[in-house]
This record gives C-alpha cells, sequence and structure tokens, in this order.
C-alpha cells in the first residue's frame, strides 16, 4: 500500500485499490464519507463531489434533490451525467461567488433550468455554511481506523457489502426468534411482514421499539435480565401478583402464550376481535390464509395486542380481557387516524376469517 496515494494514506482512492476487491474498496469509500462527514480537515468538503455526497446530507429532501433532481440526465445531456457527477463546489465559484446559472451554463455548455439552478444554490449555500466553518466537533483519523477494529461496526458493514452478512445475520436472529417459541420458521415473506413492522411510520415510538426489541430477542424478559443483573426476579410477573407457586420462569413464549393469565385473556380478546381463538401458529407465525396486505394488517393488530400485554407487565399490573381490549382499541383508534387502509382491510379481513372458520 504504500506507493497508493502518493505515499500518503489520506490520498488513496477507490480507483487505486480497485484490483484489490471489494473489502479495500469499501474500506475507502467509507473513508471518503467519513471524511466528508465528521472531518473539518483542510475544507475538506470543498475537495468531494456534490454526487452522493456526506456532507451534503443536511435534510431528506435535499439529499433526494440531489440524487433525483439535480444531476437529471434530461437537462444535462446523458452521455455527460457522470462528467457533472465530479462537480466539486470549486467547480461552481469563482472570486468567492457563486456562478450564476447563466455562467454555469456557459462555463459547462449545458442549459440548467431556473429552478434546477435554484436548487443547486440552496444545496451550496447550506453545505457551505454547515461544513464551512472550523468549529463544532470533528473526528481525527485515528479515531476513525479504530472504527476498523476487529469486530467493529464499521467494518462489518463494509465487510457486509461483500459477504451478505446483513442477510446471514438477519437469519440467525430469525431462527433465535422462533426456536425461542419452539416454533417452526414460518415463510419467507411472513419472515419479511414481522421484521419490517418495527419500522411503520404510523406507530408510535413506544410499539416501535418493542417490536424492534421482540424480533431481535432482546426484549427484557425475566429469563433473559437475570444474566446480566442477579438481583432481578426471573419469575412471570403476572404469576407473582397470582401468587402461583412456584413462579414460572418468565420467557417469551410463557409472558406472550403460556402464562395462565395471558393465555385466558387472549382466548377471550381474539374471539373479541376476530371471532375464534387464535392459534399459537397464528399468533406469532401469521399463520392465517390470507394475502401480503392483509397478513400486515393483521400483524399491526397482534403488535399491538403484544405491547399491551408487555406494557402491563412492565407497571407489574395485572391484566383483565376488558382492560386489555380498552388498550388496544386506544391504540387502533390513534392508528386508524393515521392510516385509513388499514382500518378498513383489517375489519374486512375479520369478517372473511371469521366466515372461514365457522364454515
Ligand atoms: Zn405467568
Amino acid at each position: 500500500m504504500t506507493d497508493l496515494g502518493d505515499g500518503n494514506i489520506l490520498n488513496i482512492t477507490e480507483e487505486d485499490v480497485k484490483e484489490k476487491g471489494n473489502i479495500f474498496k469499501g474500506i475507502v469509500r467509507s473513508y471518503n464519507s467519513f471524511k466528508a462527514g465528521y472531518t473539518k480537515i483542510n475544507r475538506n468538503y470543498l475537495s468531494v463531489t456534490l454526487w452522493y455526497n456526506d456532507a451534503f446530507r443536511i435534510g431528506k429532501g435535499i439529499t433526494a434533490w440531489l440524487s433525483r433532481d439535480l444531476f437529471r440526465e434530461d437537462e444535462l445531456g446523458i452521455e455527460n451525467i457522470s462528467v457533472y457527477r465530479t462537480w466539486k463546489i470549486p467547480d461552481l465559484r469563482e472570486n468567492d461567488n457563486w456562478l450564476s446559472r447563466v455562467q454555469i451554463n456557459t462555463k459547462f455548455n449545458i442549459a440548467i433550468s431556473q429552478e434546477t439552478y435554484h436548487k443547486l444554490h440552496r444545496i451550496l449555500v447550506l453545505a457551505e455554511r454547515k461544513y464551512g466553518k472550523n468549529t463544532g466537533n470533528s473526528l481525527g483519523i485515528n479515531e476513525y481506523f479504530d472504527n476498523f477494529k476487529k469486530g467493529s461496526k464499521r467494518l462489518r458493514k463494509v465487510l457486509s457489502t461483500k459477504f451478505n452478512l446483513k442477510k446471514q445475520g438477519e437469519f440467525r436472529q430469525v431462527l433465535t426468534h422462533f426456536n425461542v417459541l419452539n416454533m417452526a420458521k414460518p415463510e419467507v415473506n411472513v419472515i419479511h411482514i414481522l421484521y419490517g413492522a418495527w419500522n411503520s411510520n404510523f406507530l408510535p415510538n413506544t410499539i416501535k421499539t418493542f417490536i424492534f426489541k421482540l424480533m431481535s430477542n432482546t426484549l427484557g424478559v425475566g429469563a433473559r435480565v437475570i444474566h446480566i443483573n442477579e438481583n432481578t426476579d426471573a419469575g412471570c410477573t403476572y404469576c407473582s401478583i397470582m401468587n402461583t407457586r412456584p413462579v414460572p420462569l418468565e420467557t417469551v413464549q410463557h409472558i406472550f402464550w403460556d402464562c395462565p393469565v395471558v393465555s385466558k385473556i387472549l382466548k377471550g380478546v381474539s374471539r373479541h376481535y376476530l371471532g375464534f381463538e387464535i392459534s399459537k401458529d397464528e399468533f406469532f407465525g401469521l399463520n392465517f390464509n390470507l394475502n401480503n396486505w392483509e397478513l400486515y394488517c393483521i400483524n399491526n393488530f397482534l403488535n399491538i395486542l403484544k405491547y399491551v400485554i408487555w406494557n402491563n407487565k412492565l407497571r407489574k399490573k395485572l391484566i383483565t380481557a376488558n382492560l386489555v381490549i380498552q388498550e388496544v382499541d386506544f391504540h387502533l383508534e390513534y392508528i386508524f387516524g393515521v392510516n385509513r387502509k388499514l382500518a378498513t382491510t383489517l375489519s374486512l379481513m375479520r369478517h372473511y376469517l371469521i366466515t372461514k372458520r365457522r364454515g
């Protein structure tokens, strides 16, 4: 590597390490975005391209402009697009002033519209305001290389582009989740629905966090917390309140399904909402004969139900079917206010399931 980048590690480009494979390329790419995003060394934001530049990630909308609207092939010409994507801030400045639209069009022999110019100008001004000042936090090169220690997040991220570790990781997570529940792994489409749910934008953050923890096997059930803190009680909260002796271990399967308090309530609650008593495969694995959208809707409903059970456990409050129904209704009303389509489907699908179950 010593002869690369004229002997300066900071000058090595993706092109330099092209032959060395994706891991090196990934590291260099990662460094470039780090350089743009986290350092202000030598006003480096001036030396990186506008196209896909992390330094310009000021807001979602502005990034979208850059990638979708600003470098439009119909305005810049498809044969030249790659050239314009190498634009840097200094290319668009003269004597400390931004070039006007006419000047840009003349200099590069193109014809960008007033609208595009307006966007471009706004991005440049914002970027310079944010990165031009030599104030604020700035990470150094050593801290950056610390990110590449064995087992670090950033290194794993870079490696994942080559080995697709992310997919395998998700796979392991899924296996663990269903092993814990003593269930077979559901179909791929169902896994996608189950694991995508935490990201639904109409859900309150508390519910999103809950789903994420549940599906990634990090929910603080007693059986798990005892490994971290020996002073906690590994027994089921509901069974403890009911004075069940001995207190069963609080596992995911227990607190959401096996617990006598919960299982009795689930029967009543699922009869109330669905018209039948839900099975374990249906409750955890969406084992219904429904299409993906319908499964998505019912999964949202089941997640809310699970959340209500969990939230009352955290509050050490004994639940009744009526209390759960009341709280689930409260969350559903809020969500249906944001997503009418989900409300409509859920009620249609409910009728379909009831009819099918009753023959
Ligand atoms: Zn219990």
